[in-house]
């Protein structure tokens, strides 16, 4: 026997909360599909949220927040210089707020089962099958049928997967990301980036100290903490062989970005992949039949890899259609309609034209990457006369940047909880890792889940980190990767 539902939403993320909560509200019966052991335990973010776009969602509410906002700074790295672009707004009003998601997403759950929508957790979607006019929707703890499935499943999205709507997405349309989070003093936080009390700073970073790394990072400040981040084009990482780990240790061994982050402690790491300006500009498809995606699912996050506005969008429109669903017949036309309606094609589009003209091609990339590099030292350089007041050189030498005087890569284990599983990731065929020159299994793999012993490759799965990087970094197609059973594999205290 199948429970039946209107809708089931797969995936308890802001996409999947937001589409259930506007379903429930207009009489659907909603049932949400979650793998974690309750909502957010599996999710990263760098933590910025964006006020005006969480209020087009949930207009009367306050979310659960670190930091308001008062100031936005931008960082333009080369060698060891750095210029900074700051704007501090001093008003009461703050349009943005920094959050961690093992708290963001439990607080909207218990919003969203206020509705009447049934939240089922420890449940992993396997597939779905359409008969007798119903979806027939699988998990690895039983069945559910219903009208219409929303896959609100992120990045590496099952329903996309196998509803056909699109396959993998490819390695040029993804991000690989790294996020420290490190505990510092409320007091030292306000020292250290003068910041009124109770008030937070995003600090974006443009350029890498190494001129043939891709650019980019982020600061932000919590409470009493502050979120450490860096990532590239999974393409790029593939192609060069450099790990994110590399990229984060060269970050953090920049002598201005190493004063603002060094002396706390480190508590956690994660990392995760960010989709990028996938859908096709003219005829982006997000839906088929019955079944639509919402947030990462759908394959893109906006220009500056925000992903919450697009889930929060995503979510209105998709209610919309369901709610219009019967008076017209077209699924597909009429959920663009929505998402055109809400502003969110527009974004897709500005995105998709940014990715084509500089993150297309990587000689175009490497081109603007080596520009802004040069455009970093001309500025660093002519703060040196003194012409911008905030421009600042820091040329003193500095140790290997290290917490408890190891390297970040070497700690990520012992700063993670997890359920213990094993046996959801296996090798295809363990012959070919014999024939394999590069192994890119050993260097890239953020959770050293791939060692090499004498009978080959082993795989110790209860290690993962969960973030898929590794469906792209075997040149021999040889990973079986899927997530663990529900309820299972890593958990992620702050997110
Ligand atoms: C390092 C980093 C920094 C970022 N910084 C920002 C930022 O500052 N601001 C911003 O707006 N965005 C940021 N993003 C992007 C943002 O985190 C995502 O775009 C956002 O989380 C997407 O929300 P979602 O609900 O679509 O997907 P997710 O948050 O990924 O949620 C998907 C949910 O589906 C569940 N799920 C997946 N598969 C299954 C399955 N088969 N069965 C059951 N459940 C399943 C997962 O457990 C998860 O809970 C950042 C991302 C990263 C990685
Ligand atoms: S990269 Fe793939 S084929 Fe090569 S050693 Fe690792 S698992 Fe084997
Ligand atoms: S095994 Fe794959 S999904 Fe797990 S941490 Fe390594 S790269 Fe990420």
């Amino acid at each position: 026997m199948t429970v039946d539902y209107d809708v089931v939403v797969v995936g308890a993320g802001p996409a999947g909360l937001t589409s259930a909560y506007h379903l429930a509200r207009k009489g659907f019966s909603v049932a949400v599909l979650e793998r974690g052991g309750k909502p957010g335990e599996k999710n990263v973010m760098g933590g910025v949220l964006y006020l005006e776009y969480f209020r087009r969602a949930f207009p009367d509410l306050t979310p659960p927040y670190e930091r308001e906002v008062e100031a936005e700074s931008h960082f333009f790295i080369s060698g060891r210089s750095v210029s900074t672009v700051s704007l501090r707004k001093y008003d009461s009003k703050s349009s943005a707020v920094t959050l961690f998601r093992a708290k963001f997403d439990p607080w909207l759950a218990e919003i969203v089962k206020r509705e009447g929508v049934t939240i089922f957790t420890d449940t992993l979607f396997t597939g779905f099958e359409e008969r007798e006019g119903k979806i027939f929707v699988r998990t690895d703890r039983g069945d559910l049928s219903a009208r219409y499935l929303v896959g609100a499943d992120g990045v590496n999205s099952t329903v996309a997967e196998k509803s056909g709507i699109h396959g993998k997405l490819p390695p040029e349309n993804l991000f690989a990301s790294v996020k420290m989070v490190i505990r510092l003093s409320q007091e030292e936080i306000e020292r250290r980036f003068n910041l009124s009390p109770g008030r937070g700073i995003i600090i974006d970073i443009i350029g890498h100290p190494d001129f043939n790394l891709p650019g980019g990072g982020f600061i932000y400040t919590n409470r009493d903490s502050i979120s450490f981040g860096t990532g590239a084009k999974v393409s790029f990482l593939i192609r060069h062989r450099v790990s994110v780990f590399d990229l984060l240790q060269t970050l953090a061994e920049h002598p201005f970005i190493s004063r603002l982050i060094e002396g706390g402690e480190l508590v956690e790491i994660s990392t995760h992949l960010i989709p990028f300006g996938y859908p096709s500009f003219f005829s982006p498809v997000f839906a088929r039949g019955r079944v639509f995606l919402t947030g990462d699912a759908m394959g893109s996050t906006t220009g500056d890899l925000s992903g919450l506005p697009v889930a929060f969008l995503s979510g209105i429109a998709v209610s919309k259609t369901i709610e219009e669903l019967g008076h017209s017949g077209d699924s597909s036309r009429l959920y663009l309609r929505h998402l055109a309606e809400v502003g969110l094609l527009k974004i897709f589009r500005t995105t998709r034209v940014y990715h084509l003209l500089f993150r297309r091609s990587e000689k175009v990339e490497k081109y603007l990457s080596k520009l802004l590099f040069s455009a970093s030292l001309c500025l660093n350089s002519i703060g040196e006369t003194g012409i911008f007041s905030e421009i600042k050189e820091v040329f003193k030498e500095r140790e290997k940047f290290s917490f408890e005087g190891r390297e970040v890569r070497d700690l990520v284990q012992e700063k993670l909880d997890r359920r213990f599983a094993e046996g959801f990731i296996t090798l295809d065929e363990p012959d070919r890792c014999l024939k394999c020159e590069n192994k890119n299994c050993l260097k890239m793999c953020p959770g050293k889940v791939y060692e090499e012993s004498d009978s080959g490759i082993v795989v110790r799965d209860y290690r993962c980190l969960e973030c898929g990087f590794c469906r792209y970094f075997c040149e021999y197609d040889n990973i079986k990767w899927s997530y663990p059973p529900g309820g299972k594999g890593v958990i992620y205290k702050y997110g």
